[in-house]
């Protein structure tokens, strides 16, 4: 079947790899000029890993598998609130693996053929009719397919396309500043793979080891009107997290500017009706974008991703419909479930006042084994 791929992000990318794989004739649209991922680390959880192992993709990211340790939340000086065992985590679910986006990207873009990728592409809309759809770009059309998988991210045009009514994004009233930087001899491990928050001002701290030579650290803060530069925002961070644990400021201040970046946080407005329009599916963050506090949102686009291959397996022109429609019905009310999760956890560890003393409070109270539990159950979705 010919099959066009519109976005070639990580969600894009495993897609295009395992329908390529399976033996469909792809086209991976990008409209950037070339095929790359900005940015810092990424986590990618147990279920993210598995979609991997099916997609075929994962034998470079299960190499970056964290083994043992503990996370949770702590208060901003480091004491802990709610501990989990990442060793005790992994023998119930799997391994969470923490990874450079660049090369996470390229591990998985690496079984793609070049002439099956056109860069510089970028596709303006669809015009589906009775025996496939027309792919559009600005200077008029571009291919048709059989099916079309819209992986064309958080600010998807297809989405607003197929979905006119639908209500797109809300901003989060948060920012997300994070880097990435080497690893300082004789780092204190304790905070390694955990979060900080602060009651006082709702801002949260985030710092995970990737291999054994970086580190990738985020904060997570309030953003009242447009969101500042990375140097401004870095300032600020600086400034609000003076006098947390003394790791913090450190490890902000030691890290290249080069390897910082900011971010104002959106999430989609409310569910889409469907994942699915006839003969395009939405995939990654343009079906379900949610905030990035449950570490969820490449590994829901990867399920998606393996989802789509094992479903269009062996697929006829005439079939696709039908075919995606049972991908709507098996992703769309986990990845949903999901992302309702991302935004009370994000509501959660942004309050401050009253209702984050007793959030503390609280968190304190719930023993490892079952935080670790709670944790692990969401890691099989
Ligand atoms: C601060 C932050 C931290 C995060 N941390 C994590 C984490 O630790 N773990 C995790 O799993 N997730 C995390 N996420 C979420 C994760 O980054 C996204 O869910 C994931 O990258 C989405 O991938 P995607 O392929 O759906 O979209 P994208 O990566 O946005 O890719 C979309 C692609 O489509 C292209 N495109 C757009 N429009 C068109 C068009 N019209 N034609 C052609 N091409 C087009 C774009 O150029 C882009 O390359 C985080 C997100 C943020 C903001």
């Amino acid at each position: 079947m010919r099959i066009v791929v519109v976005g070639a992000g990580l969600g894009g990318v495993a897609a295009a790899a395992g329908l390529h794989r399976a033996g469909h004739e792809v086209t991976l649209f990008e409209r950037g000029a070339e095929l790359r991922e900005a940015g810092t680390g990424i986590v990618v959880m147990p279920n993210g890993l598995r979609a991997l192992d099916e997609l075929g993709l994962s034998a470079d990211v299960r190499r970056h598998g964290i083994r043992a340790g503990r996370g949770g939340l702590r208060d901003r000086h480091g004491r802990p609130l709610l501990v989990t065992d990442v060793a005790r985590g992994r023998q119930r679910v799997g391994t969470i693996a923490i990874v450079d986006r660049a090369g996470l990207h390229r591990s998985i873009r690496a079984p793609l053929p070049a002439g099956l990728v056109r860069t510089g592409t970028p596709v303006e809309r669809l015009e589906p009719d009775d025996t496939g759809v027309t792919v559009i770009g600005d200077g008029g059309p571009l291919a048709r397919a059989d099916a079309v998988v819209a992986a064309d991210g958080i600010g998807s045009k297809l989405r607003g396309q197929l979905f006119p009514g639908h209500a797109g994004l809300r901003r989060t009233g948060r920012m997300d500043l994070r880097g990435m930087l080497p690893r300082p001899p004789g780092l204190e491990t304790e905070l390694l793979a955990g979060q900080l928050v602060d009651r006082r001002t709702g801002a949260m701290f985030g710092l995970f080891p990737v291999g054994a030579d970086l580190l990738y650290w985020f904060t997570d803060s309030a953003l009242d009107g447009p969101p500042p530069g990375a140097d401004e925002a870095r300032r600020e961070m600086l400034s609000l997290m003076a006098d947390w644990h003394p790791l913090v400021t450190t490890l902000i201040e030691a890290t290249p500017p080069a390897r910082i970046f900011v971010d104002p946080i959106t999430r989609l407005a409310g569910p889409l009706p469907s994942y699915v329009a006839g003969r395009v599916a939405l995939l990654g963050d343009a079906a379900h974008a949610m905030p990035p506090d449950l570490g969820q949102g490449a590994s829901q686009a990867f399920q998606d991703a393996a989802a789509l291959t094992r479903l269009l397996a062996g697929a006829e022109p005439g079939d696709v419909a039908r075919r995606l429609l049972r991908y709507d019905a098996e992703r769309k009310p986990s990845a949903n479930r999901v992302m309702r999760a991302a935004s009370r956890q994000s509501w959660l560890t942004s309050r401050t006042g009253a209702t984050a003393w007793l959030r503390d409070a609280l968190l304190r109270a719930v023993p490892s084994r079952l935080a670790t539990r709670q944790l692990a159950a969401l890691w099989h979705a």
